[in-house]
């Protein structure tokens, strides 16, 4: 599969994002947690719109297309700090987070998306990426499976993108709400540059908009991606309070 080098070029590699203490800092946990969220978001939507199979909890594949795409989108340094400060966001989560996890909750416990993300990012890439998951104390016995459970993925993931990137540029993903905040400019550039590089059977939808809460969804009814206002405010206490 080919590698997109997307022009993100703002974020560097953070040393200890998890006690973000400048502005800048701050903006690249921000950015890479809703880069996270975007692609967990835009998985929910390819699973729908190129009617592709999914066994087992549409969650986790929707994790997993997320950390895939950040993967072959990005540049090895540039999709390691994103990485790194998504998997800080389910850490985060999980500690602000009540002690017992919501099991009813469709998505997985966010420290078991934190050790998933983990695990196939350092699979993706094992002898570079060997300190990350050192870092990110993945044990052993889940180190030794994570190529595997790359290759897996790669598997399922790797013709769906190979199938949008032979399709050419295009314009078949639609935003239009501006760039006057972090997210909209986020939004906005990750649209442009998904445009550039590939094209959807159909047309998707993408909006940020207010929802009174820090969600973000996919809407099969609608071809529609929403992201919420709400979740950079969330972000950014999350990057300073843990
Ligand atoms: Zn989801």
């Amino acid at each position: 599969m080919m590698r997109w080098m997307l022009p993100f070029a703002t974020l560097a590699i953070a040393l200890s994002p998890a006690q973000a203490e400048n502005s800048a800092e701050i903006d690249n946990y921000v950015e890479a947690n809703l880069i996270s969220i975007f692609y967990h978001e835009l998985g929910h939507a390819l699973i729908d719109i190129m009617a592709l199979p999914v066994f087992g909890q549409e969650e986790d594949a929707a994790d997993t297309a997320s950390i895939l795409l950040i993967d072959a989108l990005y540049d090895n340094q540039t999709a390691t700090a994103i990485a790194r400060d998504a998997a800080f966001g389910f850490l985060d989560e999980a500690n602000a987070g009540e002690d017992t996890p919501a099991w009813w909750d469709v998505h997985g416990p966010d420290l078991q998306r934190y050790y998933n993300l983990v695990c196939l990012f350092y699979g993706a890439e094992p002898d570079s990426r060997a300190g990350l998951a050192d870092q990110f104390d993945l044990p052993q016995e889940r180190a030794e499976s994570c190529e595997e459970e790359f290759e897996l993925a790669l598997s399922s993931w790797g013709p769906v993108l190979d199938e949008l990137s032979k399709a050419g540029a295009g314009d078949t993903i639609k935003y239009s709400g501006g760039t006057d905040t972090l997210t909209k400019r986020l939004i906005a550039d990750e649209v442009a540059a998904l445009n550039s590089e590939f094209s959807l059977p159909e047309t998707l939808q993408i909006e940020v908009t207010d929802c009174d809460e820090a969600n973000a969804y996919y809407d099969p009814e609608a071809k529609s991606i929403t992201i919420c206002t709400e979740f950079e405010p969330h972000l950014r206490d999350l990057a300073t309070e843990n």
